[in-house]
């Protein structure tokens, strides 16, 4: 039997057209778990096209290991814990329930885009923002941050560069080589877009703090992302359950597979069974976002609201836990590490 695997793996190897799964590797805050704080997830496509999907507080830094190549970093909102207002103290440091982090005056997003010459995918109001971050870090004297020349890219980039797309806009990335590329398109999610404000200047804190308000870069979105291998995954980011999860996701986009942030804050937890069994019928789901230790030692804890969504919903349903890679089939069905 080992050395038929072996052999299989050479085949494989050989002709890699038979290995068309899409890799999905969250890298949170403990290693082997899905924590409170865990948020970015790593997605390759089968021609190579690597991206990262929202920052979060989940890296050390830009150049944190388990990052490897990065051609493409996702923006969903400005919240602090998705453009990244602080960073990993170290991976397992702190508890799964409040993870050790320290301040990231860049956003953990722009220490990214700029250490790997990566493309921003998110709205220009947000790209702007992004822009300025990766102009600091570069520091003066070097060419300011702009839109990519085009809506259709090679990866790797020869410098970082955002996708110049709204809501409904799409963005492509190809490999080398590679006949079709990796599809970006931005899709509503129904939530907020404020903007942490330790990222701001003092003087616009200032301003801010004095008339109590909160700063907004437009909307916040998620993301239908169609690979080439056929999978379409969602990319919920923070939403409230809402139609187009039917109408443009569902029925439009064909989404195999929903990757949902919970946490208390979008009332998923009490949405979610409708949301994914009526609206958005996809063939596998992935939580992450879970705003709790939902496990230990990897294993889902009963007492907790992930593990009481996971009941009811139908699809088969996987945890977003740290460092292990899943691999996705074009229908969307988990092939390997589920
Ligand atoms: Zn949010
Ligand atoms: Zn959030």
């Amino acid at each position: 039997m080992k050395i038929a695997c072996a052999a299989f793996a050479l085949l494989l190897a050989a002709f890699p057209a038979l290995a068309q799964n899409v890799k999905i590797t969250p890298i949170g805050s403990h290693p082997g778990e899905l924590c409170a704080n865990d948020r970015a997830i790593i997605f390759e496509d089968p021609t190579g096209v690597r991206f990262l999907y929202d920052a979060a507080q989940n890296l050390t830094g830009g150049n944190d290991p388990r990052l490897g190549t990065i051609h493409l970093v996702l923006l969903s909102h400005m919240h602090g814990d998705h453009v990244g207002d602080t960073k990993l103290k170290a991976p397992g440091e702190g508890t799964c329930a409040n993870s050790a982090r320290v301040p990231a005056p860049n956003s953990t997003t722009a220490e990214v885009v700029a250490a790997k010459n990566a493309v921003a995918v998110t709205t220009r109001a947000m790209a702007a923002f992004v822009h300025n971050k990766v102009d600091t870090i570069h520091g003066s004297g070097s060419k300011p941050m702009d839109f990519c020349a085009t809506l259709d890219v090679s990866v790797p980039v020869p410098a970082a560069c955002s996708s110049r797309i709204d809501m409904g806009g799409v963005f492509t990335a190809r490999a080398a080589g590679a006949q079709r590329g990796v599809e970006f398109t931005i899709v509503y999610s129904a939530h907020v877009n404020d903007v942490a404000p330790s990222l701001l200047t003092k003087a616009q804190q200032d301003l801010l703090k004095a008339d109590g308000a909160q700063l907004g870069y437009g909307p916040p979105v998620g993301f239908v992302v169609k690979f080439t291998n056929g999978l379409v995954a969602y990319l919920s980011s923070d939403t409230a359950v809402f139609g187009d999860m039917k109408t443009v996701i569902s029925d439009f986009h064909k989404a195999s597979l929903a990757v949902i942030n919970l946490g208390p804050n979008p009332g998923l937890f009490q949405s979610g069974a409708y949301a994914i069994n009526d609206l958005l019928k996809p063939a596998s789901v992935i939580f992450t976002h879970v705003n709790e230790a939902a496990t230990e030692r990897g294993k889902l804890k009963p007492n907790t609201q992930t593990a009481a969504l996971m009941k009811q919903v139908k699809a088969p349903a996987y945890l977003a836990i740290s460092e292990r890679t899943m691999e996705f089939d074009g229908k969307g069905k988990c092939v390997s590490g589920c």
